[in-house]
């Protein structure tokens, strides 16, 4: 399967055509497939998009400097009508949004993240969405690939899908509209340097 074909309607507006979904895919062994993700969220929120991220990682204090950044952001939109609202969740032991935090079975929470998103999806909910690290979860069968392809196949409207992590299943790369693969050419890791602030997190 293809991403999604050329629009050819010579109808359609510049604006229309300007605003065809995407669905995005960030992979590979290099770093910068996150930081892309929330750079392009970014973007989007200056566009006044809705922006909903759902960070399917273990810890959910990870990666606290775009959260506090995207948060203020959402505070900016709520007080000044700037931007967009950004919705944030990690999946750490839980879900945010579920009263019990103590679940840790890895494959109940990405269903639950998943029927979150997936209703989302079909409510036209936000204009971008950011799966993080959702490639561990389709590359460890914790969610079935085919299923979450046809939710996304269907999806209405022009809300864009944004995915990151290593080891991105083929079919997700075969189904997606723009692919980009890091390469490593070399990361301070390799010689035991310490993460460093700023440029980790
Ligand atoms: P970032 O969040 O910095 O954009 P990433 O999303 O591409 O990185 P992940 O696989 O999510 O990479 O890795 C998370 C952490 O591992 C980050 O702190 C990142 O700096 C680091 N990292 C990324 N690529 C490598 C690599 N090739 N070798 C060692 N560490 C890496
Ligand atoms: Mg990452």
């Amino acid at each position: 399967m293809q991403g999604t074909p050329p629009v050819k309607d010579e109808k359609l507006t510049t604006r229309q055509l300007r605003h065809q979904p995407r669905l995005i895919v960030n992979t590979g062994d290099g770093k910068g497939k996150s930081t892309a993700a929330f750079g392009m969220a970014l973007r989007g929120w200056n566009q006044g998009w809705s922006i909903g991220v759902y960070q399917f990682v273990k810890s959910p204090n990870w990666r606290t400097g775009e959260k506090a950044a995207f948060a203020a952001l959402n505070e900016v939109h709520e007080q000044t009508g700037q931007g967009g609202p950004v919705e944030w969740h990690a999946m750490g032991a839980g879900w945010t949004w579920l009263r019990s935090t103590k679940e840790v079975d890895h494959v109940a929470m990405s269903k639950e993240g998943w029927a979150r998103i997936s209703e989302q999806l079909a409510n036209e909910t936000h204009d971008l969405y950011v799966l993080d690290e959702f490639s561990y979860v389709l590359a460890n069968g914790w969610l079935d690939v085919d299923e979450v392809l046809e939710t996304l196949r269907n999806r209405p409207g022009t809300q864009h899908v944004v995915m990151t992590g290593r080891r991105m299943p083929q079919q997700v790369l075969d189904a997606a509209d723009l692919v980009t693969e890091m390469t490593k050419i070399k990361h301070p890791f390799d010689t035991g340097a310490k993460g460093q602030a700023g440029i980790e997190w």
